[in-house]
């Protein structure tokens, strides 16, 4: 579905899966019916989907998925006037289908759910990048990426934690929040605590600064797959040209922020966190070329 602006241009596109009901419901909180009408079990933390349950401590359901029965698929869109399809009104309709982030799937936390501060940033001088670090377990016992969409049901339900966009293993690139809001992705948490200095050169607490970008990994040593890494590379870059930051020095790792191990896959190999890094700035210059 297409919906246009006051002069006409395509503002927004609304994004439906296969499986998609309108699902306009608001999630109700986490200890009664849930999001979906699922119960939550305040015993083991697991929400029923019916054919398997989720657990929220871990953030995995605790079997595959079997048939994606249930599930709203629904993509959430509510008063977000960031005009993905045409980011700054600055590219012709050819080149809108080369870009990544044409495709931007909606998927939104409701408004009123627990970890919305639906508060927008003063200003944005950082993008903050992360992996989901929870994987699925299937039947055969080996390790499956958890989908986007699964990894932002699992915020609903949390009430406590989002980021603004999570990427799929395809590079399917969903959005949780608006884009301005205020998420809550760099905070303080467990023995995790913003480092000394960041505050200060983000001009403001992290969370208050930044675009949070979630990377789904396929397995728990953090591995995500080249779309993912080339869908972060491409939305990144997007976001340093529309907020005027230098990868080199504005885009962080969870790390950076809270020395937390997040994204693994960049904590681990630091060469190939700056390899991203410089991957950006290459894609930033492609863009200005563009324009
Ligand atoms: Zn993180």
């Amino acid at each position: 579905m297409l919906t246009t602006d006051s002069l006409g241009r395509v503002s927004n596109r609304y994004n439906y899966d296969a499986y998609g009901t309108n699902y306009t419901g608001s999630f109700s909180g986490k200890n009664k019916i849930g999001y979906n009408s699922k119960h939550y079990d305040t015993g083991t933390g697991w929400y029923n989907y019916g054919y398997r349950d989720y657990d929220s401590k871990l953030g995995r359901f605790t079997t595959q998925d079997p048939i994606r029965d249930g599930m709203n698929w629904y993509a959430y869109c509510g008063g977000d006037p960031i005009n993905y399809v045409d980011l700054w009104g600055l590219f012709s309709e050819s080149d809108k289908s080369t870009r990544y982030t044409d495709n931007i799937i909606q998927y939104r936390i409701p408004d009123g759910n627990g970890s919305r501060i639906e508060k927008n940033r003063a200003k944005t001088t950082g993008i903050v990048i992360h992996y989901t670090a929870g994987v699925q377990i299937g039947k055969d016992g080996k390790e499956y990426a958890q989908t986007p969409k699964e990894t932002i049901d699992y915020w609903i339900g949390a009430e406590s934690i989002n980021a603004h966009f999570v990427i799929g293993e395809n590079g399917d690139i969903y959005q949780a929040l608006p884009k301005q809001e205020i998420g809550q992705h760099a905070g303080n948490g467990g023995p995790y605590t913003i480092q000394p200095g960041i505050v200060e050169k983000l001009g403001g607490h992290p969370n208050a600064r930044t675009v949070g970008i979630e990377m789904e990994n396929i397995d728990s040593k953090g591995t995500i797959t080249e779309q993912t890494k080339n869908a972060t590379i491409q939305l990144t870059a997007e976001l340093c040209v529309e907020y005027g930051l230098d990868p080199q020095k504005d885009v962080y790792r969870h790390y950076d922020i809270t020395n937390k191990p997040c994204p693994k896959n960049y904590v681990d190999n630091p060469d190939s966190w700056n390899d991203f890094k410089n991957q950006v700035e290459k894609e930033i210059n492609k863009i200005k070329n563009k324009i």
